[in-house]
């Protein structure tokens, strides 16, 4: 069913972010209702402050970056809502893509590594997400590929929402994922690859960066670049890998793969930039 979803979603993408808007409002409305326990649960000091946070860190630009990312992945979806448009969605002809490598391959989503089907079907490791994601099942149906019949009865508007939720979902999967052998193992290949940038400091001469979050609360910042070499932290490159939230890949993750991988912990880098004016430093009162 998700199919027919998905083309519906290509098409509506391009309605604008005044849906986007709406959608996300509809969701955060959903997230509100649903989580007492997580993030708006703390205090009232404590919601106040990242209520002001989500707004600084997730601007409107944030809903039209996503839409705008999302008709180019689901091509064709205004000409027909039929599983012919499966093939153009994967950019290959005839493999069957599932949900979680189409969602990895859209513009922004680079640091995300595929999380096995097992771990999500294995309930143990989905503990305690029930009642952070709205329409948890539908999202979960959806994540893995999973035929239902509700697509038929939501609303438009209702199938955007699962659409939403299941991103939520899948980034919380991602989070704890990573952070298994398997999953560490995954983001190794990304790291070889450079797929989540480079240090854009000068002296730590191009080191390969890691994805890392400033909490493991979902909605209260987005996702940063860690350097192992000047053991800083960064906004991404790209915009749209920018609007993702940090929660997705969490606190630990950096650190806990260095400690893996202490081989490829790099030297400290020893060299600094030294401010001069006419060849002179700059004298230090
Ligand atoms: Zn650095």
């Amino acid at each position: 069913m998700y199919r027919g979803e998905r083309a519906a979603g290509g098409s509506k993408g391009e309605v604008g972010s005044v849906d986007r808007k709406r959608i996300n409002e509809a969701l955060d409305k959903q997230l509100e209702r649903l989580s007492p326990s997580t993030s708006r649960g703390i205090s009232s000091k404590d919601k106040s402050s990242q209520s002001s946070q989500m707004e600084k860190h997730q601007p409107d630009h944030y809903r039209d970056s996503r839409s705008a990312s999302l008709p180019k992945a689901k091509t064709s979806g205004d000409e027909s809502e039929t599983d012919s448009e499966e093939s153009n969605v994967s950019g290959s002809d005839g493999d069957d893509t599932s949900w979680i490598s189409w969602f990895c391959n859209l513009r922004g989503n680079e640091f995300f590594c595929e999380v096995d089907d097992d771990y999500i079907q294995d309930d143990f490791n989905l503990c305690g997400l029930s009642g952070q994601v709205p329409y948890y099942d539908y999202a979960l149906d959806l994540i893995l590929d999973v035929e239902s019949s509700h697509g038929d009865m939501f609303t438009e508007e209702q199938n955007e929402l699962v659409e939403s939720a299941a991103e939520m979902l899948y980034g919380l999967i991602h989070s704890r994922y990573i952070l298994t052998s398997k999953g560490i193992a995954a983001m190794l290949d990304k790291y070889r690859n450079y797929d989540f940038g480079r240090c854009p400091r000068v002296y730590c001469c191009g080191q390969p960066c890691l994805p890392v979050g400033q909490s493991d609360i979902p909605r209260s910042s987005t996702v940063k670049v860690y350097c192992p070499r000047c053991e800083d932290i960064y906004y991404p490159r790209s915009k749209y890998q920018g609007n993702t939230d940090g929660a997705y890949f969490g606190t630990t993750f950096p650190n806990l793969f260095l400690m893996t991988y202490q081989h490829l912990k790099p030297q400290k880098a020893s060299q600094s930039y030294v401010p001069r004016v006419f060849g002179f430093k700059i004298h230090k009162p």
